[in-house]
């Protein structure tokens, strides 16, 4: 089968109710070791891998994507493969399987795959996987610092200072490291995205780790998309709200929270992966030009700032 053409007849512009274009997602009571794989995820999420239809968007671009294997990012690497972008993923190396679904897509979609397992947390890895990037694709010109971890706690007092350390160290030391190399090597034009939060406005009492770094996130893209913006790389932001992913199964919730997940948004149900990509690829393409430090809230109606 061309996995480039959607099979369903489906695809991401269809006309349809936002309400019910996903049956909402009621999922049992499961657990994954941390990070979780997309494999064992029930139900089932989607990507893209089946209604995701390009047109020729990002033609040449060469991305970098973390935390690429599985959820948002694995949604997002199938949508710029299929929009004509060669596609580099970092993924932890037990993240192998879901790595291997993705890299097999951006493939099938006619553009080079490049598989960088290795912990964010180690700063010569993520310095790493830039070079190596440049290496295999000639160059750079989308980073999409997306690779996050979340571990929900009910008190501050169960937190332990190596998951204080370890959160912050993922989703911000490691967004510093990557763009510092990277910025180097980005022509005019390149564009970064950061993968923020609903948390970073509306953090959970459970996952305030996690929600101070999404603020982080949030800040951080502002302050540097002012740096940027005369050397013509635009920096932005996507603060999704609840997206059915690995991260949530794998303690990324309470058990409680976990089996009504997104029900309260306005939309009344979870958003999938898929859902979340053609903000990715808006902001990543030339279309989006006059937008930098923007954070763009894929929340499923739940009000941001
Ligand atoms: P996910 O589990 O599919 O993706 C997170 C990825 O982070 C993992 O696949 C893993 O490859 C990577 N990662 C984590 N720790 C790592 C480490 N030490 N080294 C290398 N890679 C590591 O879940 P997702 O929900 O798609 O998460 C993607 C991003 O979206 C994260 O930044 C997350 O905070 C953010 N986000 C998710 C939601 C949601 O509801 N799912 C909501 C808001 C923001
Ligand atoms: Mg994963």
């Amino acid at each position: 089968m061309d996995r480039t053409e959607p099979a369903m007849g489906k695809d991401q512009y269809s006309f349809e109710n936002p309400v019910t274009r996903y049956e909402r997602v009621d999922p049992p009571e499961q657990r994954q070791p941390e990070p979780g794989l997309d494999r064992d995820l029930r139900p089932v999420a989607d990507h893209g891998e089946e209604s995701y239809r390009g047109s020729g968007r990002l033609a040449g671009r060469r991305a970098l994507i973390t935390g690429g294997d599985s959820g948002i990012g694995a949604a997002t690497a199938i949508a710029f493969a299929r929009e004509g972008a060669d596609v580099a993923i970092s993924y932890l190396p037990e993240e192998e399987p879901d790595a291997r679904h993705v890299l097999s897509l951006i493939e099938a979609a006619g553009q080079r795959a490049l598989a960088l397992p290795g912990d964010l947390k180690d700063p010569d890895y993520c310095r790493g996987i830039v070079e190596a990037t440049v290496a295999e694709f000639g160059g750079l010109d989308i980073l999409v610092n997306n690779g996050g971890k979340q571990v929900a706690q009910d008190s501050i007092t169960e937190i332990s200072d190596d998951q204080f350390d370890d959160t912050i160290k993922t989703n911000v030391y490691a967004m510093f490291w990557i763009t510092k190399a990277a910025v180097p090597h980005l022509p005019p034009g390149s564009t970064i995205i950061n993968t923020t939060s609903i948390q970073a406005y509306q953090p959970s009492a459970t996952l305030i780790d996690y929600a101070t770094t999404k603020a982080a996130i949030n800040n951080f893209t502002k302050g540097l998309a002012q740096q940027l913006a005369p050397q013509g790389i635009r920096v932005n932001a996507v603060a999704p709200g609840p997206i059915w992913t690995p991260l949530q199964p794998s303690f990324g919730q309470t058990m409680e929270k976990l089996t009504s997940f997104g029900q309260s948004t306005p939309l009344g149900r979870a958003g999938q992966p898929a859902e979340l990509a053609p903000a990715y690829v808006f902001l990543a393409s030339g279309e989006s030009s006059y937008i930098a430090g923007e954070t763009l809230s894929v929340t499923g109606g739940e009000p941001t700032p």
